[in-house]
């Protein structure tokens, strides 16, 4: 509970004026850290930083849903035990599903516009996973292959898709 005697006030830092007429324009400074967590879903991003691709199987006996998930869930959606992991073989090579340009991917995005991204099928897979091409043209059925990022991203972004052609 706030006291009668406190008031709020601006905390923040006056925005430089870049532009004034015909409208005035401020340099909007907006930065903040933001910590996530993978949690569960841990293995998934150090096998990108590793180069390796995994996904997830629910092993239980009982179960009757015993596909390949990628992208991963660490609980089974049926009987929600832990799942287990499984490496995607190398080269990680899928077909593409489905594809769209980028041309604005709004704010905070990582990847140089315009860019493709990608919906991949894998064999032995039973979702679509999403990506995106770092270079050439897509079409519906072409063959691309996984590769990784030198430099780790720790993101998601780590994978990408180059065509494959053999
Ligand atoms: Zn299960």
């Amino acid at each position: 509970m706030r006291d009668k005697k406190e008031e709020a006030r601006f905390i923040g830092e006056p925005e430089k004026v870049i532009q004034m007429d015909p409208a005035m324009v401020v340099e909007w400074t907006r930065a903040f850290l933001h910590r996530h967590t993978y949690g569960k879903l841990t293995p998934f991003f150090k096998g990108l930083q590793e180069g390796r691709l995994l996904a997830t199987r629910c092993n239980n006996a009982k179960c009757s849903e015993n596909r390949l998930w990628l992208p991963a869930r660490a609980d089974c959606p049926d009987c929600h035990k832990p799942m287990d992991w499984e490496e995607i073989p190398q080269p990680v090579i899928g077909t593409i599903y489905t594809y769209t340009r980028v041309a604005y991917g709004g704010t905070g995005l990582e990847i140089s516009e315009p860019y493709w991204q990608i919906d991949v099928e894998l064999p032995g897979v039973c979702t679509i996973f999403k990506g995106w091409l770092k270079y050439g043209e897509p079409r519906i059925g072409m063959k691309v292959r996984a590769e990784f990022q030198k430099v780790p991203t720790n993101t998601i972004l780590n994978i990408y898709w180059v065509p494959h052609n053999g």
